[in-house]
């Protein structure tokens, strides 16, 4: 096993992530076999109870592992399954050694940051990166570590101090460490400045670790003499240093890499030159045809998207991705049209009259309305209205999560004449509870206790939309988080007026997918299909579409695509660019 270490200096939000993941694509091309680790250097045991406003979502993985977004990174880049050992927190690191600890594995010693901290950080390492990636149950080749935070980080330095440790034992040819770091200009002198990375790189080396290769982000290529001062002043040859200047897209990164030979330069310091151990120079074809066409597309699809936003783009980064991949397998470009659900309320109208107007105005512009997932009381009213808007108006609505059990709630209301139905997530008390809390939940404990991972799906009839969209398979998997249901036994009389249950888990007795069979498209999901789709492979429910490569039109939901930013800075544009104010904004791709 081969390891690249990727780390970060000077600030934070340089787009590591987008990196190490490129990297990993790079290396996947070149006919290496690649997985992923990314370090954390949080208390938190895992990313589950961490607010998606403060830190971006949760991506959710097939064992039910509530990660860090960087690792649906890795599984969109690399097209690979990751599982929750796969994202390392110091607060899973200081579990596992209390732990053993309180089993008496220490045999009476002291436990201690170092060795005992250390340890468990390299060998959980080496356990995690012989995990199988892929069908064939085989380890990867290469394994990519990021390490979260910035070099000199308080939090980090065990995990730095155990990777310094961990160089020494895969030993010289086993590992490569690539550092990520900025070359800014300032606008008075206009000159580019490698003062920060010297710095960031003696403090690198300070603590033990020599970087192989340098990763430098700016704004402009970098010029000649640059890159001879860097390798200078930091010790690095010139063929290592590559430069991730601003592209149009961050799926451009692994091009960039590959046209500076960054595979070449790492290969040498793993080891993996010679013509037996790498099969060829990268095959990135599939990869730059799409990077083009991304590129290229002029002709807009725009969604509302409804939900609790609060100017942090992050929170749905998936939904975004998923829309993305489907706008650009159906040649259309992306238009995110935020939409507060708060603004589409009443009151509203009354307080802030223009920011009402300019909701009501952006979903009625769409050609398509999305409620993603949700917890919490807060604009759930907005939410049932745009459900009821896109129902009424035959507009194209995709629920998900939340999404669909607010417009289980819509249907109650609205057609069954069920005035005071509601979730008991929002009124415990409601006399007419058509979403429920599902029995096997844990009302006094957060930390993974909802329903999570990947569960099945089975069709209940074979002509529904999303049984088609499915290519007519009689199940899916997909991944789950949630505390609550759709009440079962109302199932009857939501089926009487005219909703139809047409998914369901293996018991029939859990509601999976809903659709109105008089509508152009209305579909709701409990699971969250966004966390599975690839570039190369869109989710269906966000494609609309059967079989793109036959041209079976059975209907496109979501006419067009978006372009998102990878997680905020790096989408290789401005250092902190966000995806759009309210308002809409054109998504850069990933
Ligand atoms: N709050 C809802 C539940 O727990 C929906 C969760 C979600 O959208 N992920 O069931």
């Amino acid at each position: 096993m081969k390891y690249v270490l990727v780390t970060g200096g000077v600030v934070s939000g340089l787009g590591k992530g987008v990196t190490a993941s490129s990297i990993g694509v790079v290396l996947k091309a070149c006919g290496l076999r690649v997985t992923s680790i990314k370090i954390d250097p949080y208390l938190n045991t895992d990313a589950g109870t961490m607010s998606p406003f403060e830190h971006g979502e949760v991506f959710v993985l097939d064992d039910g592992g509530e990660v860090d977004l960087d690792l649906g990174n890795y599984e969109r880049f690399l097209d690979i399954k990751l599982t929750r050992d796969n994202n390392i927190t110091t607060g899973k690191i200081y579990q596992s050694v209390i732990d053993k600890e309180r089993r008496g594995d220490y045999l009476g010693k002291t436990v201690q940051v170092v060795p005992h901290i250390t340890d468990e950080i390299q060998d959980w390492i080496q356990r995690v990166a012989m995990n199988p990636v892929d069908d064939t149950e085989e380890p990867a080749d290469v394994c990519v570590i990021e390490l979260g935070g910035t070099i000199g980080d308080i939090e980090s330095m065990p995990f730095i101090e155990a990777l310094g440790q961990f160089s020494y034992r895969v030993g010289p040819g086993n590992f490569c460490l690539v550092h990520v770091s900025l070359v800014p200009v300032l606008n008075v002198v206009g000159e580019q400045k490698t003062k920060p990375t010297q710095h960031s790189v003696r403090g690198l080396r300070g603590l033990g670790l020599m970087p192989d290769i340098l990763a430098c982000r700016s704004t402009q290529p970098l010029e000649e003499h640059v890159k001879v001062k860097l390798a200078q002043f930091c010790h690095v040859p010139i063929p290592n240093i590559i430069n991730l200047h601003d592209v149009t897209n961050i799926w451009h990164i692994p091009l960039l890499l590959r046209d500076q030979k960054a595979h070449e330069a790492i290969l040498k310091v793993l080891d993996l030159q010679c013509a037996s151990k790498v099969a060829r120079e990268p095959q990135l074809s599939e990869w730059t045809e799409r990077v083009s066409r991304c590129d290229r597309l002029k002709s807009p699809v725009r969604i509302a998207m409804v939900g609790k936003y609060t100017g942090l783009s992050d929170s749905y980064l998936s939904v975004i991705k998923a829309l993305l991949h489907a706008s650009v397998a159906l040649d259309r470009k992306l238009v995110v049209d935020w939409v507060p659900s708060c603004d589409l309320e009443d009151s509203t109208a009354k307080e802030t009259p223009d920011a009402y107007e300019k909701a009501w105005e952006s979903l009625k512009g769409a050609d398509g309305v999305l409620v993603p997932g949700g917890f919490g009381d807060r604009g759930v009213q907005g939410k049932i209205l745009a459900a009821k808007y896109a129902r009424e108006n035959n507009v194209p609505y995709l629920g998900i999560c939340l999404g669909m059990q607010i417009a289980v709630i819509e249907f109650a209301r609205s057609v069954m004449k069920l005035h005071g139905a509601n979730s008991t997530e929002f009124d415990p008390t409601t006399k007419t509870p058509c979403v429920v809390f599902m029995p096997e939940g844990s009302k006094t404990h957060m930390g993974a206790t909802m329903r999570l991972g990947s569960r099945r799906t089975f069709f209940q009839a074979t002509n529904c939309k999303s049984a088609k969209l499915y290519g007519n398979a009689c199940y899916v998997d997909e991944r789950h988080r949630h505390r609550y249901e759709v009440n079962p036994d109302m199932v009857p009389e939501f089926e009487k007026a005219g909703l139809s249950f047409v998914g369901r888990d293996e018991s029939g007795e859990r509601m999976e997918i809903i659709e109105l069979p008089t509508h152009r498209f209305f579909v709701g999901a409990q699971f969250h299909p966004e966390f599975k789709s690839r570039p190369g492979k869109p989710s269906p429910l966000f494609l609309g579409k059967q079989d793109i490569l036959k041209h079976v039109l059975v209907f496109c939901m979501f006419k067009s695509v978006f372009f998102a930013s990878e997680r905020s800075p790096l989408n290789f544009g401005t250092i902190h660019e966000h995806l759009g104010r309210i308002g809409s904004s054109v998504i850069r791709p990933a």
